[in-house]
């Protein structure tokens, strides 16, 4: 018969060793492109790309995935911004429609392609801040994921 014993380890706030992570911080510095750690190094290896680690630091940027994420934001952000002007200049000035579209249509995709980066480095800031990534084993301060 074998016998199995398995330890119980109890997460608690006090528990987590490691760094403060401000979460403001690292999303103005994730905002910027920039490490949502250090706020030195470059965040992005390309337009989308996120580094695999920080120049400066060191950082693992590889557990921090932002997916679809920073485009939703990107679409809520600019939409509540373009669309209650639009409907403004319609209901008060009511220009040509070819008019509209020449002007709202690139607005639009220069706002959009504008904040995408930024959009995702704070996602990137946020997800690091909060220690939303995959479970390291050989980090003792980790918490297990549930
Ligand atoms: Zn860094």
């Amino acid at each position: 018969m074998v016998t199995v014993s398995t330890a119980t380890a109890v997460w608690s706030r006090d528990s987590v060793k490691g760094e403060k992570r401000d979460l403001w911080t690292a999303m103005k510095r994730g905002f910027r492109c920039r490490c949502p750690r250090c706020g030195e190094g470059k965040l992005f290896r390309a337009f989308l790309k996120v580094d695999n680690n920080c120049s400066v630091c060191g950082l693992d940027y590889t557990p921090h995935r932002a997916d679809d994420l920073p485009a939703y934001l990107v679409i809520i952000i600019v939409g509540h911004i373009l669309v209650p002007v639009i409907l403004w200049i319609e209901t008060d000035y009511a220009p040509a429609v070819w008019l509209q579209l020449s002007i709202y249509l690139p607005v639009t995709l220069i706002a959009s392609l504008v904040l995408l980066q930024p959009v995702k480095g704070a996602v990137v800031g946020f997800q690091w801040a909060l220690r939303m990534h995959g479970f390291d084993e050989n980090a003792p301060s980790e918490i297990p994921p549930v």
